[in-house]
């Protein structure tokens, strides 16, 4: 569904962060982009969200080639650590939004948020503002509003990186099984080690803007490529 080929971005014409990236994800797999700050995950998600655009190369989604495609005419749902709701608008509005900005039709917007809302079980809180809300109910909500529009593929940046450590894991728990029960396609940034190896399928380690190994938690952790995997795979576990 994802297909990176050949791709390299440059910052400022001289600061190479991604380097002759080639990466293939299918439709319905978590891959996680894990690795040391600075390593390049969040520019490589930012190429596929469209908030920058490849120095060279090609990013396709399906059969369309995303390159210099604008953020909103790409199907892709995202969700970051700071939620970014809008806090002057309730839980039902926040989730209608994405919607009108597809032109979606105001009964069948009500329908797929009052869905989601269902499945998310934040029902009752549908006309609280997000500042009546704990944190891990507005990254519920966050994360409902990435997936109300049945997006083609999500992206998840560090969602959980500022929840305590409890809530985390239930969320981890949450997020695997949506993405179970709805086919989800994801690509998640982090750069917890145990996070990316209990939440995903395949785990790409990135390493100063190259992929050390793509692989399942198991096969890392089992057969780790060099010692730079061996090595970050290995801590905290
Ligand atoms: P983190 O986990 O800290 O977010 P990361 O692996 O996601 O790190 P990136 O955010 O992709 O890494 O950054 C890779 C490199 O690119 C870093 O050296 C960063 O300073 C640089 N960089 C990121 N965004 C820009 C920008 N807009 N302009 C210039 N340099 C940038």
């Amino acid at each position: 569904l994802v297909r990176f080929s050949g791709v390299q971005k440059t910052y400022d014409g001289e600061h190479l962060v991604v380097k002759d990236l080639n990466l293939n994800i299918q439709k319905g797999e978590f891959v996680t982009l894990l690795g040391p700050s600075g390593s390049g995950k969040t520019t490589c998600l930012m190429m596929l969200a469209g908030f920058e655009t490849p120095t060279s190369g090609d990013i396709f989604l399906g059969q369309e080639r995303l390159n210099t495609l604008p953020p909103h005419k790409r199907n892709i749902g995202m969700v970051f650590q700071n939620y970014a709701l809008f806090p002057h608008m309730s839980v039902e509005e926040n989730l209608l939004y994405p919607l009108k900005t597809r032109k979606i039709s105001k009964a069948i917007a009500k329908e797929k948020v009052d869905k989601i809302l269902s499945k998310i079980k934040l029902k009752e809180f549908a006309h609280r503002r997000p500042s009546q809300l704990s944190g891990g109910q507005q990254q519920r909500v966050a994360l409902a509003r990435a997936l109300v529009f049945e997006p083609q593929l999500v992206l998840m940046d560090e969602p959980l990186g500022a929840l305590d450590k409890q809530l985390r894991e239930h969320m981890q728990l949450e997020i695997k099984h949506l993405h179970e029960q709805l086919g989800l396609t994801v690509v998640f940034v982090t750069h917890d080690q145990s996070e990316a190896l209990t939440m995903s399928d395949r785990v790409a380690v990135f390493n100063d803007g190259v992929i050390q190994q793509i692989d399942t938690p198991h096969n890392l952790y089992e057969y780790p490529a060099n010692s730079f995997v061996a090595q970050f795979i290995g801590e905290n576990n």
